[in-house]
């Protein structure tokens, strides 16, 4: 029995399109610590899942708590605010701006005086900048030096796994307690999305409340990173258990034999 309470409780979520049930009654909790894998044939529910539990989408039914609170229809920034992060499949930094910049704006929901406030009433607002400097340096330098130390640099000048961290850091600066991952390894080589995910764990391993859901089609990445697995097949979980168990399910099988 766990004695944790679940940092994300999620029962009976129902999302539709229309006709179309993306999400149909499900359900999922998230202990701290947590790192669990989301799986499933394409079309099968784990963006909407994501997109439900960070705000983008209203579902028609469930409940959503995270940390004892109720999230339920709540808007983005307010699910963001509560500690809940994301990164995206596509690689969403504005490559002309620098590091600092895309981290700004990735963090200004976080910071007290708000990201116009911040650019704009720049005496005032000195000590979190200078601050914010600080801690988005000492984030990098623990994903790559080089980024710490090329702050200013533009977001372009970056390779793709060194953008990937880059996002990453955007998420992590607001230290959130639940980071989803969408498909960490879009864009990458094997050996590059081992990497990353090798700076994930390791960075999870120093904030071990850290929790994270991995949506991700290597299933090599999520048999290294994820302690738990949960399958969906037409927005239902079908299978949950070890990386191990979940692979020999039959209906897993079937559900990605008829991809
Ligand atoms: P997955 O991430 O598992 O590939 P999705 O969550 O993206 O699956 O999609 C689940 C189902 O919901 C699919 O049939 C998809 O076409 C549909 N869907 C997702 N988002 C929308 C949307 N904004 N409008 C209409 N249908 C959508």
């Amino acid at each position: 029995m766990r004695q944790t309470q679940p940092a994300l409780s999620c029962q009976d979520v129902t999302m539709r399109f229309g006709g179309l049930v993306a999400l149909d009654s499900f359900s999922l909790e998230v202990h701290p610590g947590d790192v669990v894998g989301l799986l499933g044939p394409n079309g099968s529910g784990k963006t909407t899942f994501f997109n439900v539990v960070t705000g983008l989408y209203k579902p028609a039914a469930g409940t959503i708590r995270f940390g004892g609170t109720d999230l339920f229809g709540k808007p983005p920034a307010e699910i963001n605010r509560a500690g809940i992060a994301r990164s995206f499949q596509r690689c969403r930094l504005l490559l002309e701006l620098s590091v600092f910049d895309n981290l700004l704006i990735g963090a200004h929901n976080r910071l007290n005086n708000g990201l116009l406030h911040n650019l704009f009433a720049r005496k005032a607002a000195q000590h979190s900048i200078t601050s914010f400097i600080g801690a988005a340096r000492d984030l990098c330098a623990r994903f790559n030096p080089y980024i710490a130390d090329h702050l200013f640099d533009p977001a372009g000048a970056f390779n793709m796994i060194d953008r990937r961290r880059i996002e990453l850091c955007r998420a992590l600066l607001g230290e959130p307690r639940l980071l989803l991952l969408d498909e960490p390894s879009a864009g990458m080589t094997h050996e590059e999305t081992f990497s990353l995910m090798d700076d994930v764990t390791s960075f999870q391993r120093q904030n071990p409340d850290l929790s994270i859901i991995l949506i991700e089609h290597e299933m090599q990445v999520i048999e290294r990173v994820s302690q738990r697995c949960v399958v969906l097949n037409f927005g239902k979980k079908i299978c949950e258990g070890s990386y191990r168990e979940v692979i020999a399910d039959p209906q897993v099988l079937e559900a990605y034999l008829g991809e």
